[in-house]
């Protein structure tokens, strides 16, 4: 069988972020203000720091602004919870988005719940998970967005497929499972209890890996033909190196199968930060009425 085809999460990524730049000129000509995404960093996690440095700056190059607040790692939830009062109630901000993981002292569940639902550009408040799962309109959380994208980039119409999600973490697996629902696929939940692993992942039209453990998805789990969605992001040892990213799926076995997949990095990756500028776009269109 021919090599599987490359979806290209970069260029996607470009393409869409070039569409939302046109969309947040028209919203700021016709608001007189740009779209606002406040973005709330606590501690100094180097990870969490680069990923806010990224999107901030993705942001700004997308005609929105960007408001960062930063807060110590010994923060009290109060201190927090007072912040997200504050960005609920700025009417220039319409996105707010709380960078995880929180320090182990914070309750991030009680300042997800503080978020208005209509900023919560993150997609997991509780309302708008519930209104996913109902079919309602809602902010979707942007790597499962991103996910369905890119199937999408390969097959417009996903209907009737049948799709594994390996993974049900609230932040991956479970919204994925329910965009896919909601596209008409067949859908499968996997995770570490699932029986037969590979003999469940064989059955699928799409793929979607989010696990969190390096080349756990074998080629021969891959039905020939699939498309094959790799959300994980794994770094490995690498001789002398700082070791080199993987995904969840053994790339160059899947490859050979496959009918399309997601390379790691530069497929899924991507795509989260330019869902969450198109959220912040929806959240200020739907905020303020203006299409
Ligand atoms: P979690 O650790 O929250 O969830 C992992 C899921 O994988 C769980 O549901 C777990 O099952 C399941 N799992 C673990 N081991 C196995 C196994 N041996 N067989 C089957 N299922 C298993 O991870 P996340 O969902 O947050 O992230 C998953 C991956 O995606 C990570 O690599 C992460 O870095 C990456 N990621 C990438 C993003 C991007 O922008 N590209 C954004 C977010 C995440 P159980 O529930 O039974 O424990």
């Amino acid at each position: 069988m021919a090599e599987a085809k490359l979806i290209d999460g970069k260029a996607i990524a470009e393409a869409l972020r070039r569409d939302i730049a046109g969309g947040a000129a028209r919203f700021a000509a016709k608001a007189g203000r740009p779209a606002g995404l406040a973005v709330v960093l606590v501690g100094e996690d180097p990870a969490s720091q680069v990923y806010v440095k990224s999107k901030a700056r993705q942001t700004v190059e997308a005609g929105m602004r960007s408001i960062e607040h930063r807060l110590p790692a010994d923060a009290a939830q109060g201190d927090l919870m007072a912040l997200i009062a504050r960005l609920n109630r700025d009417d220039a901000i319409d996105g707010i988005l709380v960078q995880l993981p929180l320090p182990q002292s914070l309750d991030a569940g009680a300042v997800i719940e503080a978020i208005d639902p209509a900023k919560d550009v993150d997609g997991f408040h509780p309302v708008n998970a519930g209104r996913l799962m109902t079919g309602a309109p809602s902010l979707v959380p942007c790597t499962p967005l991103g996910c369905v994208l890119l199937a999408k980039s390969v097959s417009p119409s996903l209907r009737g497929l049948e799709a594994v999600v390996v993974g049900r973490s609230n932040i991956v697996g479970k919204p994925v499972a329910q965009l896919l629902l909601a596209e008409d696929c067949t859908v499968t939940i996997a995770h570490s209890r699932t029986r037969d692993l590979p003999d469940v992942v064989r059955r699928a039209d799409l793929v979607v890996a989010a696990v969190g453990r390096p080349e756990m998805v074998r080629g021969d789990w891959i039905k020939p033909g699939a498309i094959v969605i790799d959300v994980g992001i794994n770094r490995v040892a690498q001789d002398g190196g700082k070791g080199r990213l993987v995904g969840d799926v053994a790339f160059e076995e899947a490859r050979s199968v496959a009918g399309a997949i997601t390379p790691v990095p530069g497929g899924v990756g991507p795509m989260t930060i330019a869902c969450l500028l198109r959220n912040t776009l929806e959240a200020a269109g739907r905020r303020t009425g203006i299409a």
